[in-house]
C-alpha cells in the first residue's frame, strides 16, 4: 500500500517539487496550501495531486486539515513542514505583527502539524517527519532576526522530537536549504542576490528538485537510522560540522 504524505505549502515551490517528487515515487500526497485557490486547483488538473486549504500556523485548521486528508487518501504516515514565509526587516524597526506571523506560519506550524499527526504515527510505528530549516537558521542573517529564529527553533524541535519519537519506529529531520530559486528569493533585490551568488561555492543557487530528492531519500523505509539530524543543502556556502 502506497504510504499517504503531507507537504504543508505544497502547491508552489520547493514544497511543489516535494509533491511531484513524492508522486512520482508512488506515495499517495496532499499538498497544503494557504492562499491562492485558483493556482492550487490548476496545479491539481496538472499534477492529478490532492490539494487542501488550511492555514499551518492553527491548531485547529490542521486538525481539520488532517481530518479530511486522511478521509480522502487514508492514514498520515508522512509529513512534510515546508510551507514558509518571511517578514524581512531590521530588527529595531521589526513590528510585533512581522515577529508573530513569522514564527506562527514557520514554528508553530511544526507543533500543530506533528501535534495532530504523531499519535496515529506512533500507534502504527511508523512516520517520517522532514522539517524545512535554512541556512539563515544556522548561520543567522541581517534583516532576518524572525526568521532566523524560527529555522534555528525548526533545527531544536527536530532534535528533541526525534529524540521522543526514536523507539516508536518514527524519524523527524531537518533540511536546511541555501538559495533556492523559488518566489521566496526572487523577492530579493536582483543587485543583492547577485552578492549572494557570488558567496556561493557552487556558483548558483539550488534548484527545488534538489531538496525534494533528499526529501525522498530521508522518507524512505531503509532510512530508518536517520533521525535527528540537519542536512545542509547550501551549495557550499555555509558548512557546519
Ligand atoms: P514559497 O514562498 O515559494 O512557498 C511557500 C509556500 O508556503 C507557499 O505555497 C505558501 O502558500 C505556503 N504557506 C505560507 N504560509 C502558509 C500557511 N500559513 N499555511 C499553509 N501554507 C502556507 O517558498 P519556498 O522558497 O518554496 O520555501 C519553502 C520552504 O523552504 C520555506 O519553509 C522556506 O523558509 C524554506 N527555505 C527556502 C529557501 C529559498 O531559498 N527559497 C531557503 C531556505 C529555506
Amino acid at each position: 500500500m502506497a504510504r499517504v504524505a503531507v507537504v504543508t505549502g505544497g502547491t508552489r515551490g520547493i514544497g511543489a517539487a516535494i509533491s511531484l517528487g513524492l508522486h512520482k515515487a508512488g506515495y499517495k500526497v496532499a499538498a497544503n496550501y494557504a492562499g491562492n485557490d485558483e493556482a492550487a486547483a490548476a496545479f491539481k488538473a496538472e499534477t492529478g495531486i490532492h490539494v487542501d486549504k488550511w492555514d499551518v500556523g492553527s491548531l485547529a485548521a490542521c486538525k481539520d486539515g488532517i481530518a479530511r486528508v486522511e478521509a480522502a487518501l487514508g492514514p498520515v504516515e508522512i509529513v512534510i513542514n515546508n510551507a514558509g514565509i518571511t517578514r524581512d526587516g531590521f530588527f529595531h524597526k521589526m513590528t510585533e505583527a512581522q515577529w508573530d506571523e513569522v514564527l506562527q506560519t514557520n514554528l508553530k506550524s511544526l507543533f500543530a502539524m506533528c501535534r495532530v499527526t504523531i499519535e496515529g504515527m506512533r500507534a502504527r510505528g511508523f512516520g517520517r517527519i522532514v522539517n524545512l530549516s535554512s541556512v539563515n537558521g544556522q548561520k543567522g542573517q541581517m534583516g532576518q532576526v524572525n526568521y532566523s529564529a524560527a529555522k534555528a527553533g525548526v533545527i531544536g524541535f527536530t532534535k528533541a522530537l526525534a529524540l521522543e519519537n526514536a523507539n516508536k519506529g518514527i524519524t523527524v529531520n531537518c533540511i536546511a536549504p541555501g538559495y533556492v530559486a523559488t518566489d521566496m528569493t526572487k523577492a530579493i533585490a536582483p543587485d543583492v542576490m547577485q552578492k549572494i551568488v557570488a558567496q556561493i561555492p557552487v556558483g548558483r543557487m539550488g534548484e527545488p528538485e534538489e531538496i525534494a530528492n533528499t526529501v525522498l531519500y530521508l522518507i524512505n523505509d531503509q532510512a530508518g537510522f536517520i533521525t535527528g539530524s540537519t542536512i545542509a543543502i547550501n551549495g557550499g556556502q555555509f558548512t557546519v560540522g
